[in-house]
């Protein structure tokens, strides 16, 4: 009997020495990240659009989806949205509340569009800062980034920005690069999570001079998630199970970009 009790007590201690244990780990793993998830465009910029479907409209729902999941499957992630609506923010304030919140991480969230002639083309992207500018990378930055020219002081904003200037090259080293490898890390999950995950077609992890991407100090994506100008693609991102897909793998690749952390700064 005694020899039971002793036992008992031994589990009982060892019971509340794991979770001490436990509860120790959970508060070291306990740390509070903040992502930034920013819905391209809105308001008076629209983006880029297909027969029916606006750049602006699409995302929202996406980007509202993927924080919805955030806030629901994890306790260690904090959510920041750049807007909730249909408002216009230009991208000098989105990288700034980024900056000023201190994220972690930053989000961003657009839908990509091809020349006509080009319609066949699909899938989804998603781009780090880099300047490597080459080809069709370049159509997108100078797309994503036109928005810029909707300000009457563009000049005074964006203090003379040129995405093929040396001074990006120069600027570039200093801030983003510090940032790529962990903005890498995420870009290829994102894309990982499409292809096996979420049945879309990937055309991968690219760099492109993006202006929001370049002010943001904080490892930093831009996800395109299909081409509105495909007809198909087009359809399919109209739909709220499409959306949705899109939104889980979004989702899952920042959760594990996180849990990832936790294992190896630890
Ligand atoms: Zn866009």
């Amino acid at each position: 009997m005694k020899v039971k009790n002793y036992s008992l007590l031994v589990f009982f201690l060892l019971s509340i020495s794991f979770q001490a244990t436990a509860f120790q780990a959970s508060n070291d793993s306990t740390k509070k990240y903040k992502v930034v998830l920013d819905a391209g465009h809105g308001g008076k910029d629209w983006g880029t659009r297909g027969a029916k479907l606006k750049e602006k409209d699409v995302v929202l729902p996406v980007t509202l989806k993927v924080g919805e999941y955030l806030k629901k499957f994890t306790d260690n992630i904090e959510v920041i949205y750049t807007r909730t609506k249909d408002v216009y923010s230009h991208p000098k304030v989105r990288a700034i509340q980024a900056n000023e919140a201190e994220a972690d991480l930053f989000v961003s969230i657009h839908a990509n569009a091809m020349p006509k002639g080009n319609e066949g083309v699909y899938g989804t992207e998603t781009f780090v800062m880099g300047t490597k500018n080459e080809g069709l990378n370049f159509e997108v930055a100078k797309r994503e980034n036109s928005v810029i020219l909707l300000e009457e002081n563009y000049e005074e904003i964006y203090q003379g920005f040129d995405p093929n200037s040396p001074e990006v090259d120069i600027m570039f080293e200093i801030q983003q690069e510090a940032y790529q490898e962990n903005s890498i890390l995420l870009a290829s999950n994102i894309e990982l999570q499409f292809k096996t995950r979420a049945g879309r077609k990937s055309r991968g992890v690219k760099q492109s001079s993006l202006w929001v991407l370049w002010n943001t100090a904080m490892p930093s994506v831009l996800v395109e998630i299909g081409y509105l100008t495909n007809p198909k693609e087009e359809k399919e991102l109209s739909s709220a199970t499409t959306q949705d897909y899109i939104a889980s793998a979004i989702f899952r690749a920042i959760r594990d970009y996180f849990e990832y952390l936790d294992q190896t700064q630890n």
